[in-house]
């Protein structure tokens, strides 16, 4: 198993659960893992990002996963290994759930040594949320935030949204003659798009400025300038999110689809329809039309390591049903909801029409639902 995020992390977990017989070894680059969901609130204050960081001690120590800390280069289908920094190791089954990469050459100027120093995208982890909060904070009062969205399909959009609430939220107490300008280089990727753009307005007047179809095409962060498919602007501070595709691994490991971009995968059981007996989950693989999200990423966890537990004790394949549960908040109290329920069907992952949903508005009762929500996945994650 390669990678230890809300994918990688649970599938470990929920294969030892099930089977504690079985072997299972997680190659994970860092000790510690900060957390996405939640960060956002660090922005608007609301939280402090220490409790977004999670050791892998309990999986260790109560899972008895093995853990190796460092870098996986490759994932060797046809050899059944993978090559590590430090020697190769064979497997039976292999699991990757690499996150994301960027495809920083589709900006002219982006440099991606130097950028996120200057345009920090803080979208890899929780951690990178300090340096954005930080710029904000430095930012006089009356300063321009630009944030760019990327063309979806794309990590968490809705989680895009929130974290122009949270810097609202900020500057409407510390620095209230600032402006926000939203560059969005689709319409609306979000279910909760329209809630938001309500709730802005409400909230916090003309602070900000929403503009779709605005892509990003070439930059200047030396000069705090960007290019969009319509005008050239600069900003005190610029929140950039380049466009996504898999992590790293997955490209070395030939796990790509016909997209260029994502793993194709079978939905279900997530092994990868282009290299046999290895299986894809979270972020990295195509989520047809689901959002990326950890809640995503967790149940596509618990459906392949149910899959892989199954296949070891020679049972039959169960289809999988799951819901993709997400929380946003708009400041530090008011939260709401996009709830999606899918089901495989085939090699196809297909969403359920009936259930879930989005909220109707924003509201306190949101808002402890989704604290709740974070301190659940967390400690499962963590325990
Ligand atoms: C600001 C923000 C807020 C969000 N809020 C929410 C939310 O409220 N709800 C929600 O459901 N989702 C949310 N998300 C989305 C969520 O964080 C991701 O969907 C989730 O992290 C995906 O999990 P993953 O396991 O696929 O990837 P990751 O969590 O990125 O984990 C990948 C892991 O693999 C490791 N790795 C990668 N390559 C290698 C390698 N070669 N060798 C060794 N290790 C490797 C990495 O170090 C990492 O630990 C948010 C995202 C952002 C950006």
């Amino acid at each position: 198993m390669v990678g230890g995020g809300f994918g990688g992390a649970i599938a470990a977990k929920t294969l030892r659960l099930i089977n504690p017989k079985i072997e299972v070894i997680l190659i994970e680059r860092n000790r510690s893992y900060s957390a996405l969901p939640g960060a956002n609130w660090t922005i608007g204050g609301s939280r402090r990002i220490g409790e977004n960081r999670l050791t892998y001690d309990r999986l260790e120590g109560n899972h008895g996963v093995r853990l190796i800390y460092g870098e996986a280069q490759v994932v060797d289908a046809a050899a059944k290994t993978v090559v590590l920094e430090a020697g190769t190791l064979s497997y039976d089954f292999a699991i990757v759930a690499p996150g994301i990469g960027f495809r920083v050459d589709e900006i002219e100027g982006y440099a991606a040594a130097e950028t996120p120093d200057l345009f920090p995208h803080a979208w890899t982890s929780g951690e990178e949320i300090v340096v954005l909060k930080r710029r904000i904070e430095e930012m006089k009062n009356g300063g321009l935030v630009v944030v760019s969205l990327p063309t979806p399909p794309y990590r968490c959009p809705q989680a895009a949204y929130e974290r122009v609430s949270q810097i609202a939220y900020y500057l409407k107490q510390a620095k209230p003659r600032s402006k926000i300008l939203v560059l969005d280089a689709s319409k609306s990727s979000s279910d909760l798009a329209d809630l938001f753009l309500t709730g802005w307005r409400r909230s916090y007047g003309d602070m900000i400025e929403y503009r779709s179809s605005q892509q990003v095409l070439q930059i200047d962060a030396p000069r705090s300038s960007l290019r969009t498919t319509s005008e050239t602007l600069t900003a005190d501070v610029v929140n950039l999110i380049p466009p996504q595709m898999a992590g790293t691994l997955a490209h070395r490991s030939g796990l790509i689809g016909e997209d260029n971009h994502w793993c194709a995968v079978d939905h279900s059981s997530y092994e990868s329809t282009v290299a046999g007996g290895i299986y894809v989950l979270g972020d990295a693989c195509l989520g047809d039309d689901q959002q990326k999200s950890a809640s995503a990423a967790n149940a596509q966890g618990k459906a392949c390591a149910m899959h892989i537990a199954g296949a070891i004790a020679q049972r039959g394949h169960q289809p999988h049903f799951y819901s993709n549960v997400l929380y946003s908040l708009l400041d530090d109290k008011h939260g709401a909801s996009a709830v999606t329920f899918y089901r495989s069907e085939g090699r196809k992952s297909v969403r359920v029409d009936k259930g879930g949903g989005v909220s109707s508005e924003w509201s306190e009762l949101e808002g402890i639902y989704a604290r709740a929500w974070l301190g659940s996945i967390l400690a499962e994650m963590s325990s």
